[in-house]
């Protein structure tokens, strides 16, 4: 999976949470719908802010799109992209089996979620391996390509007070 993430912008989160809530557009362009509206039900419930879909792209925070090709390069599967207090997640329409993963992992990143390579920085990922997570790019598990357990602590852990 190739795929950017600019620098990390953990600090943004706080002001997700001034109103206690993160609102979410999914474009038309996303499929499908109901995994992604699955996704974004299951954080919700990790978590103790609420998800809010609206209707209009201006008032989201988080935004789903797909595209032919994502951002101009055809190797890229999703990619993150933060615009100032607000994420652009974009996923790429010919992800295939893919798709699903690089939506949760996008969603991730929006979430202050970073890959395990990144581990420069000494924190989660010491005692973690690539298969612990779907930030990790090696991630291929054979069914259910969703959060896992390392996943769901880290999410919990950023977000809960
Ligand atoms: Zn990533």
């Amino acid at each position: 999976m190739f795929e950017l993430f600019y620098e990390p912008y953990y600090n943004f989160t706080s002001q997700f949470l001034q109103d206690n809530k993160i609102t979410v557009f999914i474009s038309k362009s996303c499929e499908p719908v109901g995994f992604i509206k699955d996704l974004i039900s299951f954080t919700d419930s990790l978590v103790d802010f609420r998800f809010k879909i609206v209707k209009k792209s201006k008032n989201a925070e988080i935004t789903f799109s797909e595209q032919q090709v994502v951002y101009g390069n055809p190797d890229y599967l999703g990619v993150a992209i933060p615009n100032y207090d607000r994420w652009n997640l974009v996923i790429k329409k010919s992800a295939g089996v893919y798709k699903q993963w690089a939506y949760a992992h996008e969603l991730g990143h929006a979430l202050g979620m970073e890959h395990p390579f990144d581990a420069e920085d000494g924190d989660v990922w010491n005692y973690s391996t690539t298969d612990d997570t779907l930030m990790s790019y090696e991630y291929r598990p054979s069914y259910n390509w969703f959060y896992r357990q390392a996943d769901i602590d880290t999410i919990t852990g950023i977000w809960n007070y």
